[in-house]
């Protein structure tokens, strides 16, 4: 076997990001993810994608997927028998990668999450429709429950869409300069400060004076602090959780440096 087909080195499959998703509509994959820099990096192998069709491991000759909410009530429910089959399946092609499902009900994804999963081995996506998943699957195998958002879609395949993408500018080489995903809005709890470009002035407004100064100490000053203005009134969640953080690890610095107790 001769490798990857970008590199032909063997060391290079064995670090591809393997995405598997599992959804009733396998034909929205890859999408949007085929272009761009996530389809030049799935082109060079960088990181690989499965579709597996829930409906294939579907028990009856109707390959029914779904039935109506215990208890009563609009809209059917995905079974937990037929998700786990699909689960185990695609765990037994790709054995320790995460599995997440996409729920509104779930954690709400971080880039700090979307980091760690992209230093990983790949993932595994369940997607959902319909009113949502038996919710014994969520322990049954233990699943992480994900959401992208305060929001309700219609189907966890533009949830997926969206973490896949999130994790793929993060694999190595995907992205031009690797210091434009370390500057980025998350990254150190802030958002990113304000861009702009030529032209200077566009229909009377003008860049700030110190982009254009050539000062790099007074541009990343200001950049610092316009990244801390901008946090506070639009984001003051994060804002007081960047501010909290600080606190900790400044007290934690202080107690590093006082005498040990007697
Ligand atoms: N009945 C569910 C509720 O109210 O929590 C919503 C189900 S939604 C119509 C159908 C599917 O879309 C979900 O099972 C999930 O896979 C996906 N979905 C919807 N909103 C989502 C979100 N904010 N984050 C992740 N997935 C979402």
């Amino acid at each position: 076997m001769g490798g990857c087909d970008y590199c032909r080195r063997d060391l290079c499959r064995v670090m591809t990001f393997a995405a598997t998703v599992l959804t009733l509509y396998p034909e929205m994959f890859p999408g949007p993810l085929g272009i761009s820099l996530a389809g030049r990096a799935l082109e060079e192998g960088k990181w690989s994608l499965d579709t597996v069709q829930i409906r294939d491991f579907a028990i009856d000759k109707h390959r029914t997927v779904d039935d109506t909410p215990a208890g009563g009530g609009a809209g059917m429910v995905l079974r937990a028998d037929v998700l786990a089959a699909a689960v185990d399946h695609a765990l037994g092609a790709h054995p320790d990668t995460p599995v997440l499902a996409m729920t509104p009900r779930g954690k709400s994804l971080t880039q700090a999450r979307v980091r760690q999963l992209a230093s990983g081995p790949g993932v595994i996506l369940l997607c959902g429709r319909f009113e949502g998943f038996d919710e014994r699957i969520f322990a049954a195998r233990a699943i992480e429950e994900v959401s992208i958002g305060d929001i309700v879609l219609s189907g966890g395949e533009p949830a997926a869409l969206m973490l896949l993408d999130a994790c793929i500018r993060l694999l190595p080489g995907v992205m031009g300069a690797p210091s434009s995903g370390a500057e980025e809005s998350f990254e150190n709890g802030l958002l990113e400060y304000p861009h702009y470009t030529r032209p200077a002035i566009w229909e009377g407004r003008t860049i700030p004076e110190v982009l254009r100064s050539g000062d790099h100490a007074k541009i990343a000053a200001w950049r610092e602090s316009q990244s801390e203005i901008d946090t506070r009134l639009r984001r003051p969640d994060l804002w007081e959780r960047h501010k909290g953080a600080r606190v900790q690890s400044a007290s934690g610095a202080r107690h590093e440096n006082e005498e040990p107790d007697q």
